[in-house]
C-alpha cells in the first residue's frame, strides 16, 4: 500500500507520524459532531501530546477565521454588495453566516495544522507507516 503524501495526509486528516490512522471520528458537518480520537488507530500515537495541547489550535483557528472573514467580505463586495453605511449589517450578517459555516472546518484543520506543522519532534516515520496496524 502506498504511503500518502504529506499534503494528502493533511487534507484527509491522518496521523502525522504514520499518515494512516484518522485523527477524527465522525463527519465534519454532522449534528453528532466530530471527535478528536485519543490515539492513532495505526501507530497508537497520542494526539493530545500534553494537557492543554489543543489550546494552541484555538489561535490557529482564530487566524483562519480572520482570513475567512476578510475573504467573505471581499467576495461580497466583488459580487455586488455596495460598501455603504446602509449595508453595514448586510456585511455583518454575511460574515457571521460564513463564520458559522466554516466553524467545523476551522476546528478540524486547526488541529491538523498544529499536529502536522507546528509540533516540534513530531514527524513522519516511514517504518511505522509500513507496519501493519496492531
Ligand atoms: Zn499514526
Amino acid at each position: 500500500m502506498n504511503t500518502p503524501s504529506k499534503l494528502q495526509a493533511v487534507v484527509e486528516c491522518k496521523c502525522p507520524r504514520c499518515r494512516k490512522g484518522p485523527i477524527f471520528s465522525g463527519k465534519m458537518f454532522s449534528f453528532k459532531g466530530q471527535v478528536t480520537n485519543e490515539y492513532c488507530s495505526h501507530c497508537h500515537l497520542r494526539f493530545e501530546r500534553e494537557p492543554g495541547f489543543f489550546y494552541v489550535a484555538m489561535f490557529i483557528s482564530y487566524a483562519m477565521n480572520v482570513v475567512e472573514m476578510i475573504s467573505i467580505s471581499v467576495a461580497a463586495y466583488v459580487l455586488g454588495v455596495a460598501l455603504t453605511y446602509e449595508n453595514l449589517w448586510v456585511y455583518v450578517a454575511i460574515i457571521l453566516v460564513g463564520v458559522f459555516l466554516f466553524a467545523p472546518l476551522n476546528y478540524r484543520y486547526s488541529r491538523v495544522f498544529l499536529l502536522h506543522w507546528l509540533t516540534p519532534g513530531l514527524r513522519f516515520v516511514p517504518e511505522i507507516s509500513e507496519k501493519k496496524a496492531a
